[in-house]
């Protein structure tokens, strides 16, 4: 059966969620195709991005994430813009080509035009080398296309969940959380011209199997050129804590997690997937396990290390006390073992994006 929908051309619903329910033999079966189909597709080359997470304060209110508004339990932190373009130098001097800016959502013109700042002086100091993502939220289509001008080009954004009734379990329903808005969203960065990355959280309370093949069809529907993608874990100060008997054992929503990157590599063969570090919260090896079975990016946290424990989406945060260069030197040994090649200074473009391009 499995050797079947392997071979099919195109992938049904209920294909993908005969291949999410796979046991623990025919799941070697698919990660040793989604390998395969890497290999053709892209090669064996992984791509730095270095994450600066530069403030956790965040208008949000989600209902799964440690830094949301209104948890008063966490010292809320902004990284001046100096010390973001130390950050940002030092990823240009360690050769990773690509930094990711991320924070908590704050919409206002003054943001935009901090960020619009940051991200010239990015291009400056680093020659134009420096390949720029963002992801900062929901923002109007008018900043989006201010801060493409200014230099980033690609973006993240996860959709989170693609079903709607779930997306308001996750999040209040009201003007600040608004589904149709998550989706304008990806749409105007897509219009705009920005290589466009979205994902999902795997594992989370009341989500199906079913769901997740949803998601997937989801991606592929409007052919995004990059997916973060990574388990959900708990965080005791959010209001989703109280479901925390729902979940899977998090060894399954590890699991589950690289099935869903090991089928959406078969989906889409030629974009850009990330090994999402919450996937380093469950298993220490855990980013590796998905570069093998699927993934072609890393980001290496390069945010300075005095900051890092208090951006904490979930719990257990990997390598919270390290400073960007101890992450560095044990990235490259970790990725070397993975069978993988480093693309050093290197953009890391989706391939894609650029076929699409190309195309049209
Ligand atoms: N504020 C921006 C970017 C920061 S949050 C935004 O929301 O888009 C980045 C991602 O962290 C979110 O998209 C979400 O998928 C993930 N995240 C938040 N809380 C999490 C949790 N408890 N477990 C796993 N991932 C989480
Ligand atoms: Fe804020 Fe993003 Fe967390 Fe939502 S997921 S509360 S928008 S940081």
């Amino acid at each position: 059966m499995i050797y079947n929908i392997l071979n099919k051309k195109i992938l049904t619903k209920d294909d993908i969620i005969y291949l999410l329910k796979t046991d623990k033999t025919e799941r070697n079966i698919l990660f040793k195709k989604s390998a395969e189909v890497k290999q053709k597709s892209i090669g064996n080359k992984v791509y730095y991005r270095g994450l600066i997470e530069f403030s956790n304060i965040c208008e949000k209110n989600c209902y799964y994430c440690g830094i949301r508004k209104s948890n008063k339990n966490i010292k809320r932190y902004n990284i001046l813009d100096d010390d973001i373009l130390k950050s940002a130098k030092f990823a240009f001097d360690a050769n990773y080509g690509s930094v990711v800016l991320q924070s908590g959502e704050i919409a206002n013109d003054k943001f935009t035009r901090r960020i619009e700042n940051l991200l010239k002086k990015i291009k400056l100091l680093s020659n134009n080398k420096l390949g720029i993502t963002i992801s900062l939220g929901e923002q109007t289509e008018e900043t989006y296309k201010r801060w493409f001008k200014a230099g980033a080009h690609r973006y993240l954004l996860r959709i989170e969940t693609s079903n709607r009734n779930l997306y308001y379990k996750m999040h209040p329903e009201n003007k600040n959380h608004n589904f149709n808005n998550r989706i304008n969203c990806l749409q105007n960065l897509k219009k705009i011209g920005y290589q466009t990355g979205t994902g999902i959280m795997i594992g989370l309370p009341f989500q199906s199997l079913s769901d997740l093949a949803d998601d997937l069809i989801f991606m592929k529907n409007i052919d995004i050129d990059m997916c973060g993608m990574g388990p959900y874990i708990e965080h005791k100060d959010t209001p989703l804590y109280k479901y925390r008997n729902l979940l899977l054992p998090l060894e399954e929503r590890f699991i589950l997690t690289l099935k869903t990157i090991a089928i959406l590599r078969l989906l889409m063969p030629n974009i850009n997937i990330a090994a999402a570090t919450a996937l380093q919260a469950i298993d220490k090896i855990g980013r590796e396990k998905a570069l093998k079975i699927g993934a072609n990016i890393i980001m290496p946290n390069i945010t300075p290390g005095k900051f890092r424990n208090h951006y904490k989406l979930y719990e257990n945060k990997p390598c919270i006390d390290d400073e960007p260069d101890d992450c560095k030197q044990c990235l490259d040994a970790r990725i070397a073992i993975s069978g993988n090649k480093i693309g050093y200074g290197e953009w890391g473009d989706s391939l894609h994006f650029k076929k699409k391009k190309y195309f049209f």
